[in-house]
């Protein structure tokens, strides 16, 4: 009815110049192949005024960046990664107790090699480090390789500062506490003979057996057992995988409680 009347109103108009639009020529294709996928306007050309090319275009870049990062991150569940590659002797454990020292203690208890090492999940420090670990002991140098976080310059939030802080306080007291040079107690890289941690576990003991963490019961451990230690450099970058279980102040003063522990022992006996 509506329609009617404007066409009649119109039809004394008179066109003044042709029409001109946007009007671009639409297609519609295939835009992947072997190995290869494009987004947007690759696949297909929509009319630009609904805004659908923009809103596909974002649209598609998130599906592929997802796609790709499935295919190539490397990321899948432990079980399956270890799975794939039954030519390695992975092994997969769930600790029962809690803390990282628990779970450097569960692991080393179930290794078969001669030199036990720990690289930390969080990827702060990279396994293509681990190599030079191995050859400082093989090669006679020292007999228990610590990783230095506090030598190479870090990755920008690698380490806050009253962190940092602290690694340069326990550093100082270890040197003065074991009579060797050590830049690092904290860094979670770490390397010994097997034969030796068996030796540590027998003393465990001796220096209180609380460490939450790990490092301090080995570097005491090895102390005690007169291990040549030496620090390895290693680069800290920023962690990449999972939250820090670390509360600074509270477990700063459980470090300072067991160095205290440890001087007596070894300082003042
Ligand atoms: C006039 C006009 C108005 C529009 N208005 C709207 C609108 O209002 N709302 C809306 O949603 N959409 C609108 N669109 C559509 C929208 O712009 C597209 O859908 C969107 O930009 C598609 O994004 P894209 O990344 O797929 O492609 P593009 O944005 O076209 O990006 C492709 C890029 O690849 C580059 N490139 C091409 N060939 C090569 C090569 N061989 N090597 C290297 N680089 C190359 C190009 O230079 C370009 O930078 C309009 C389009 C036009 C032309």
């Amino acid at each position: 009815m509506r329609s009617g009347i404007r066409v009649k109103q119109l039809s004394h108009g008179r066109r003044e110049s042709r029409f001109t639009g946007g009007a671009i020529p639409g297609y519609f294709r295939r835009p992947y192949g072997p190995g290869w996928a494009l987004v947007g306007d690759a696949a297909y050309q929509k009319d630009p005024c609904t805004a659908s090319g923009i809103t596909d275009a974002f649209k598609a870049a998130d599906l592929m960046a997802d796609a790709i990062d499935d295919g190539l991150s490397g990321r899948q569940p432990i079980e399956q990664a270890i799975a794939a590659h039954p030519e390695r002797t992975c092994k997969l454990f769930k600790q029962t107790g809690k803390g990282k020292g628990d779970a450097v203690r569960l692991g080393f208890a179930h290794a078969t090699g001669d030199i036990l090492m720990i690289l930390d999940a969080d990827l702060t420090v990279a396994p293509e480090e681990l190599p030079r670990f191995v050859e400082i002991l093989t090669s006679g140098k020292a007999e228990f390789a610590n990783g230095s976080r506090l030598v190479y310059p870090m990755e920008s939030s690698a380490m806050r500062f009253f962190n940092l802080v602290g690694n340069k306080f326990f550093s100082i007291a270890f040197t003065w506490l074991l009579g060797q040079p050590l830049k690092d107690t904290l860094c979670g890289t770490k390397t010994m003979w097997r034969e030796d941690y068996e030796a540590l576990v027998a003393n465990r003991s001796y220096f209180g057996d609380f460490d939450p963490f790990g490092d301090f019961d080995l570097l005491f451990g090895a102390a005690k057992l007169n291990l040549k230690i030496l620090d390895l450099p290693i680069r800290y970058r920023d962690r990449t995988y999972g939250e820090t279980n670390i509360s600074r102040w509270k477990h700063g003063w459980l470090l300072l409680k067991m160095v205290i522990f440890a001087a007596r022992r070894i300082k003042f006996i």
